[in-house]
């Protein structure tokens, strides 16, 4: 497989919390221990190293019963951060949007608010030091979230000048549709949208998807199980598509291995697409792999590899001034 890590690359949909690695959570556990503040597991029996089979079934349970568990303080919350953001930097991420759903955890007396406050501080340091990445922050809506929480989440990224908001968590529940005014209000003050789309069955009704298109997404995620008629409005509008490969594998939330992924039915489309790791914690490959995955299963060469690279500029959440600099970096 060819190697992509010195190519210069832009990450738009990953999760803070699932890009941890699990030498990373190990040290966490390592200092917990050592001090008798936990009685978890060890991240490395918990998830063991090689083990990437994780569906739609355990994969959430893993986050509200260990990792979030595990993090649960603001050293730990700090030194996971400060990892991930050095893990993207050292696979040849120059570009990444991080996402996160806001997370009170009043055990440790710490707010949404300081939550959030935490992570951009994280990321404003990293990025006055760092010579090759720029990191902004995308704050999630989760769909068990009620309406108050939703737009509690809006509240606090206008509040933080974060440069958008998502709405992600378990497709098997809520009722997306009561998140309306939260994505209207995030519309109006100028947030930037992304959605999980289509991702399971069950989540990809007719009524869900045409209610998700109104919330007027910018980019969309995983775009999976699409109905005709959907696809058409999405190649209309020209969404920015964040497709993630591995995940979808591994998660099996596709039929069949990477050759039969629906990068093979986008491309070509002319909707931007921007591959995307999810969870390189969880499911262990990083961006440069996924771009080698996609070399070798779609045939594409180093001049279509670049191109793709390159299209995701334009559908970046950042500045102009941050379009312009990857336009400057991104090869030709
Ligand atoms: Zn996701």
């Amino acid at each position: 497989m060819m190697d992509f890590k010195a190519l210069p690359k832009i990450e738009l949909h990953a999760h803070l919390s699932g890009s941890i690695s699990r030498e990373c959570l190990h040290d966490v556990w390592v200092e917990k221990k050592k001090r008798g503040e936990t009685d978890l597991r060890d991240p490395l029996e918990e998830m063991p190293v090689g083990k990437f089979d994780y569906n739609l079934e355990t994969f959430f349970p893993l986050f509200s019963k260990y990792i979030y568990a595990l993090c649960n303080d603001l050293s730990s919350l700090i030194y996971t951060t400060n990892a991930v953001l050095k893990d993207f930097e050292a696979d040849g991420v120059v570009y990444l949007e991080l996402r996160t759903t806001p997370r009170a955890i009043p055990s440790a007396n710490i707010s949404k608010d300081i939550y959030v406050h935490t992570i951009l501080t994280c990321i404003s340091a990293f990025n006055t030091t760092s010579h090759s990445m720029k990191a902004n922050l995308i704050l999630s809506i989760d769909r068990r979230n009620d309406a108050d929480t939703a737009m509690q989440v809006v509240d606090l990224a206008l509040a933080h000048s974060t440069v958008g908001v998502d709405l992600c968590g378990d497709p098997a529940v809520g009722d997306i549709s009561i998140f309306a005014p939260a994505f209207a209000r995030a519309r109006e003050s100028g947030l930037k949208i992304t959605l999980h789309f289509a991702e399971a069955p069950q989540s990809s009704t007719p009524a869900e998807l045409w209610t998700l298109l109104g919330f007027k997404p910018d980019r969309i995620g995983h775009v999976i199980n699409v109905p005709g008629d959907v696809k058409a409005e999405i190649i209309k509008r020209g969404l920015g598509l964040e497709l993630c490969l591995s995940c979808n594998v591994h998660a099996k939330m596709i039929t069949g291995s990477y050759g039969d992924h629906h990068f093979g039915w986008w491309r070509g489309t002319g909707c931007p697409i921007i591959l995307s790791t999810d969870d390189v914690g969880v499911f262990g490959s990083s961006l440069s792999n996924e771009y080698a995955l996609i070399a070798e299963h779609f045939g594409l060469d180093r001049e279509e590899i670049c191109t793709l690279a390159r299209g995701a500029i334009d559908t970046i959440f950042g500045s102009e001034e941050d379009k312009q600099r990857l336009r400057e970096m991104i090869w030709k």
